[in-house]
C-alpha cells in the first residue's frame, strides 16, 4: 500500500473497444505516500510526540496546514489512524502528531522509533476559524489530549499577536504528569496568553489548581460579543464548556470544537463519521455549535 499507485487507463470508445488514448495516471486518493518518523518525544504516560516527514521532497514543499486539520497515519499490514497535526508549520523538522497508545494501530506506533518507514496522507478537513478571530478575544479551552489540535492554534495567534484581543488557554488533564507541552507554558505566556491549568488530581510535588477546567471559567471576565471559544478534548469537558459559554451569553455561532469520530477514509466517501447531514471528516473535524447543535441528542455534547 505504501508503492505509490501507477498505471494508465486504455479508456473506452463509444462502442466499448479499447482506444489508443493514453489517460493521464491518476493517484488513488486513500493511497498513503512514505514517509520516515524522524524524532519521538515522550510527552505524558502512553502519549508520544512523532514528527514525520515526507520522503518526497515535492510533497513536502507542497504540504500546506491549517490549524486543527489532522492526517491520517498508516502502519504497514496493521492500519490508518486519523491523527491531528500538533505542530505549527516552520515549528520544528517534520510534521508533529501526539498520539496516545490506545489500541490496534497506535499501540504498534508506541514502538516506531526514528528511522521507521509510514504512510502519510493528508491534510484533511476544516481547522479552527483564526481568520474570524481576528480582532476578537480567543478562549481556548482543552483537556488531555485536546491540546494536540489547539497547539497549532495556539501557535498562530501567537505569531500574529497584535491581531487579536485578550488569549487565554484554559487547560486541564488528569493528574500533573499528564500535562501535554508544559515546558512551552511559559513561553506561550511571554507571547501574550494567559494560561490556566488545572488537574483533576495532584501529587505531592503539585503547586498549582486542583480541579476541573470548566471551573476555571468563573476566574474570567468576559465580554461575549467578542469573545471566540475554541474547545477540544473528551466529550464532556466540550458540552460542560458550551454550556459555561451559553450561560456567559457567548453565541452558538462563536463556539467551536473539534469532533473524533471513527473514520476510515477521511475524504467523505465512507460515511462512518456522519453526523446529521456533515461528514466530521470532510466538514470538520471543527464546528461551530451553531452548525451542529441540532444533531446531537440532549445527552451528547
Ligand atoms: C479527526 C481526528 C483527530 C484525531 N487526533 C488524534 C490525535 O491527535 N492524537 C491521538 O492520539 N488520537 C487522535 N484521534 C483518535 C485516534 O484516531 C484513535 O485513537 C485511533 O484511531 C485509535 O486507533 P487504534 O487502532 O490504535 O485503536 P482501536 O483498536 O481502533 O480502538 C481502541 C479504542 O479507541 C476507540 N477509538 C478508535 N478510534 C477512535 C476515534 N476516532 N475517536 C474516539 N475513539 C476511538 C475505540 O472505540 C476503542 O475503544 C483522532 C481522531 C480523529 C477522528
Amino acid at each position: 500500500m505504501l508503492t505509490p499507485a501507477s498505471h494508465t487507463n486504455p479508456g473506452l470508445e463509444a462502442d466499448g473497444t479499447a482506444s489508443s488514448v493514453q489517460v493521464a495516471p491518476q493517484r488513488d486518493p486513500l493511497c498513503p505516500f512514505p514517509a520516515d518518523v524522524i524524532a519521538v518525544e515522550p510527552e505524558a504516560p502512553s502519549v508520544s510526540t512523532f514528527r514525520l516527514e515526507f520522503q518526497d521532497p515535492a510533497r513536502r514543499e507542497q504540504y500546506r496546514l491549517q490549524p486543527g486539520q489532522f492526517n491520517m497515519i498508516y502502519v504497514p499490514g496493521v492500519g490508518e489512524v486519523p491523527i491531528s497535526v500538533s505542530g505549527a508549520p516552520g515549528e520544528g523538522p517534520g510534521i508533529a502528531h501526539t498520539i496516545r497508545f490506545v489500541g490496534r494501530v497506535t499501540h504498534v506506533l508506541a514502538s516506531a522509533a526514528p528511522g521507521t518507514v509510514l504512510g502519510l496522507r493528508g491534510p484533511y478537513g476544516r481547522g479552527w476559524p483564526i481568520d474570524r478571530a481576528r480582532g476578537r478575544d480567543v478562549l481556548l479551552v482543552a483537556g488531555g489530549l485536546g491540546l494536540a489540535p489547539l497547539r497549532p492554534a495556539v501557535r498562530a495567534l501567537l505569531s500574529d499577536r497584535a491581531q487579536f484581543g485578550r488569549l487565554t488557554l484554559l487547560y486541564g488533564a488528569r493528574q500533573p504528569s499528564d500535562l501535554l507541552f508544559s515546558r512551552e507554558y511559559a513561553e506561550w505566556e511571554r507571547l501574550g496568553m494567559e494560561v490556566l491549568i488545572t488537574v483533576d488530581r495532584g501529587d505531592a510535588a503539585w503547586r498549582g489548581r486542583v480541579g476541573v477546567v470548566p471551573v476555571l471559567f468563573n476566574r474570567l471576565l468576559i465580554e461575549p460579543a467578542r469573545t471566540v471559544v475554541l474547545t477540544c478534548g473528551p466529550e464532556i469537558l466540550m458540552r460542560l464548556t458550551v454550556t459555561e459559554a451559553q450561560n456567559r451569553n457567548i453565541l452558538d455561532q462563536d463556539i467551536y470544537y473539534s469532533l473524533e469520530r471513527n473514520m476510515n477514509c477521511a475524504v467523505g466517501l465512507c460515511g462512518h463519521c456522519q453526523l446529521g447531514p456533515a461528514f466530521i471528516c470532510k466538514n470538520g473535524p471543527v464546528f461551530s455549535h451553531q452548525e451542529l447543535a441540532p444533531f446531537f441528542r440532549q445527552d451528547m455534547l
